[in-house]
């Protein structure tokens, strides 16, 4: 792991000028998360929505709603680094998710060190959120808190060929990823109404975190931090929105 970093440094030089006529953004500095409203006329929901991710997750009232269920194929490993996070590709196998009478499918997973969501005003070394969209396009995205403790195993597979460069992809037909390694077995979930952690920023994403961390090592923790850097956006208001637990 010890290569990693001169290796992320080399990258960003390489694709400064390709990069220029694209819009910046990060998370520190003149392109982070309290300008990224500043950035673009498209971005302009990250400083003036109301419905705004992450959030910190406390006092929620009981869901009317039942909780949702995944049905999630094992998935060959497609992992690529799209300098922001690393982001696991999921179109290779059927992967469902039923919430509130619709039919999700789940289309990646990717990483945030630390967590963006807060848990009763903590928050974790690390968030995965999964992206699900519907027919109409409708998002709903499941966050996964991710706490210090014992190796997780399908994290494991992950890391044993991760893509180092910006827009670097690294595929694996022969593996097959068990993506309910990456969620606790006890499943009860907040639901709120958020948006896009990242700009644009886009509203109208139902958000379900699961209240239960899952585990990873140390070394786990510290190689992904490595490999995304610090990439998560502060918490936002809740404004006049309802959060709630799924029994
Ligand atoms: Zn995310």
């Amino acid at each position: 792991m010890r290569k990693i970093l001169p290796l992320l440094v080399l990258a960003c030089a390489f694709t400064t000028q390709a990069e220029q006529h694209q819009s910046h953004w990060g998370y520190e500095g003149a392109a982070g998360p309290d300008q990224w409203g500043n950035l673009e006329l498209d971005f302009a929901t990250c400083k003036k929505g109301k419905q705004q991710s992450p959030i910190e997750l406390s006092g929620a009232e009981i869901a009317k709603f039942s909780a949702p269920q995944l049905n999630y194929a094992a998935q060959p490993l497609k992992l690529t680094n799209n300098g922001h996070t690393l982001v696991q590709d999921v179109s290779a196998a059927p992967a469902h998710m039923s919430f509130g009478g619709q039919d999700y499918n789940l289309k990646q997973f990717h990483f945030h060190t630390p967590s963006e969501h807060h848990l009763n005003g903590k928050s974790f070394p690390m968030e995965l959120h999964f992206v699900h969209s519907d027919a109409d396009g409708q998002l709903a995205v499941v966050g996964v808190f991710v706490q210090q403790g014992t190796t997780n195993s399908t994290l494991q597979q992950l890391l044993q060929k991760v893509p180092l460069l910006k827009d670097e992809t690294v595929a694996d037909q022969n593996s097959a990823l068990d993506l309910f390694a990456l969620m606790p077995a006890e499943k009860h979930f907040y639901h709120y109404m958020g948006s896009l952690t990242t700009p644009p920023c886009t509203e109208n994403v139902h958000w379900l975190v699961l209240n239960t961390p899952i585990e990873a090592s140390a070394e786990q923790l510290k190689q992904l931090n490595q490999l995304v850097g610090n990439n998560s956006r502060p918490v936002q208001n809740l404004n006049a929105r309802t959060l709630t637990l799924t029994r």
